[in-house]
């Protein structure tokens, strides 16, 4: 497949370390609060990647930190940490808060058919990992003590900007907003390995080091869960676009100065979710969640097939409004998939066609929208029922939209309730209309399209004719 590699700059064949195996890595959530549907964009488009990397052959190993420690309210080392927010906000301990929405991001992602990691780390089970990497970065002098903390140097660095979109101004810490210049860092891009000493004397997770009682910092968590569990060559790392400064040019950086090579071939960021408003983010306090979604009366799926009618390097905008042409697009594709009989057998070179194509549309970067459009195209392709349905389960193998349990429970609600014993008479009055509709005779078919309304049922014109459907 062509993937855009963020740190080339440009779209590349993707070849993994060793031919067939693909060892990716993917920042986990900071477990403060629930996840939004923006950092479940990220996770999301990150889930069609891993599937069709599957789909492609690749075994695959995906490997996901949890943050429970050291991510401060600055990403420039400065605030207090995420965590103890929270947990001061709840009355709660950190360790509590932690578990609560470890498992509600996880509640969430499968109810947007995200899979769960072949391994999943919290930041606070590693801290043996942090001190082995840091006192190697401390002996070859990558690393310096000063004020209490050990701070990497990224001056003994040939190259610390490999994100290089970034202007170096821009990265400079005192110029961003709210944020205090370090007076113990020697260069302003230096950042915490390990803190022992800060403003907020009251962090509520230690640890004894060879530094003294402290914490780990944010960065090295996910340079360390990574190199431990997929070791020293590493194909793709991903996460949303706000961690490609500071925080993954800070993990290349400690994670090639500890092992002295290339580390990360492919980095891959995904676009944020934006409101009218600017970037969905937890920290602005008012954002949507999954459960926002389910109270609204929407499938969580919806915001899948959402995210999936565009390209992941885009930035996406969220409305209500987008939102239900995705609700609507997606009850149509259930229904015309329910209107597939599975008669005949599959024919395998109509399937072998339809399928290249929709993995030269996901081969190209991820281009999820042409993915979906190649669905639309088995639905319209001259092939029979059969051929169809088994396209359809396949594709979603990847596309995720539960296509065919959907289409069932569409059709059990139809014969619904109590065996329908009203059904043929719904069918009979569907056919009507369609007779009607057929003749021109609009009055006709309008006044049955409230009869049924009147009867509870609703109506989906699809080319494969009309659907119906209990309310
Ligand atoms: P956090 O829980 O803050 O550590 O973020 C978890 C993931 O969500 C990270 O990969 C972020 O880059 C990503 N993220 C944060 N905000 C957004 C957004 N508005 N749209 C897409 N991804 C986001
Ligand atoms: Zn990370």
């Amino acid at each position: 497949m062509k993937l855009y590699n963020s740190a080339s700059h440009q779209k590349e064949e993707f070849v993994p370390h060793d031919p067939g195996k693909v060892r990716m890595y993917t920042c986990g959530p900071t477990v403060y609060h629930f996840a939004h549907i923006g950092n479940l964009r990220s996770y999301l488009m990150e889930d069609v990647l891993e599937k069709f990397l599957r789909y492609d052959g690749y075994d695959v190993t995906r490997v996901m930190n949890i943050t429970d420690v050291g991510h401060l309210a600055s990403d420039a080392d400065t605030g207090e940490d995420k965590m103890l927010k929270g947990a001061q906000r709840e009355h709660k301990s950190v360790m509590e808060i932690a578990k609560f929405y470890t498992d509600a991001f996880f509640s969430d992602c499968e109810k947007l058919n995200i899979k769960y990691p072949d391994v999943v780390q919290p930041a606070t089970g590693m801290i043996d990992e942090y001190i082995k990497v840091i006192s190697k970065l401390m002996d070859t002098g990558y690393a310096y003590f000063a004020g209490g903390n050990v701070y990497f140097d990224t001056s003994k660095l040939d190259h610390y900007y490999v994100f290089n979109d970034h202007d170096e101004e821009d990265l400079a810490v005192g110029v961003r907003e709210g944020v205090e210049a370090d007076a113990n860092k020697r260069n302003k891009t230096d950042f915490v390995l390990w803190f022992t000493k800060s403003k907020f004397e009251d962090q509520a997770l230690k640890w004894d080091s060879p530094w003294g009682v402290g914490y780990p910092g944010w960065h090295i968590e996910c340079s360390c869960i990574s190199m431990k569990y997929l070791g020293e060559y590493l194909d793709i790392h991903c996460g949303g676009v706000d961690n490609a400064f500071p925080h993954h040019t800070n993990e290349i950086a400690q994670s090639e100065a500890y092992l002295g090579h290339p580390w990360c071939k492919y980095w891959v960021h995904i676009a944020h979710l934006d409101t009218a408003g600017g970037k969905m983010s937890k920290s602005k306090g008012e954002f949507t969640t999954v459960s926002t979604l389910e109270e609204r009366g929407y499938d969580p799926l919806v915001y899948r097939l959402f995210c999936l009618q565009s390209h992941y390097r885009k930035a996406l905008v969220f409305s209500y409004e987008n939102l239900d042409n995705a609700r609507a697009a997606y009850e149509k594709l259930v229904a015309r998939v329910a209107a597939l009989t599975g008669e005949g057998e599959v024919d395998p070179a109509v399937f072998g066609q339809y399928q290249t194509a929709f993995k030269e549309a996901l081969g190209n970067d991820l281009n999820t929208s042409l993915a979906v459009t190649r669905l639309y195209d088995v639905l319209k392709a001259d092939a029979n029922d059969a051929t169809k349905r088994a396209l359809i389960e396949s594709f979603d193998q990847v596309l995720g939209l539960d296509l065919l349990e959907k289409a069932a429970a569409y059709r059990e609600k139809q014969a619904a309730p109590a065996g329908g014993e009203d059904a043929a008479e719904i069918e009979a009055l569907v056919a009507a209309r369609t007779a009607a509709k057929k003749a021109k005779d609009w009055a006709e078919a309008d006044r049955i399209r409230d009869q049924l309304k009147e009867m509870g049922v609703e109506l989906i014109d699809t080319k494969e004719g009309t659907q119906w459907r209990r309310a």
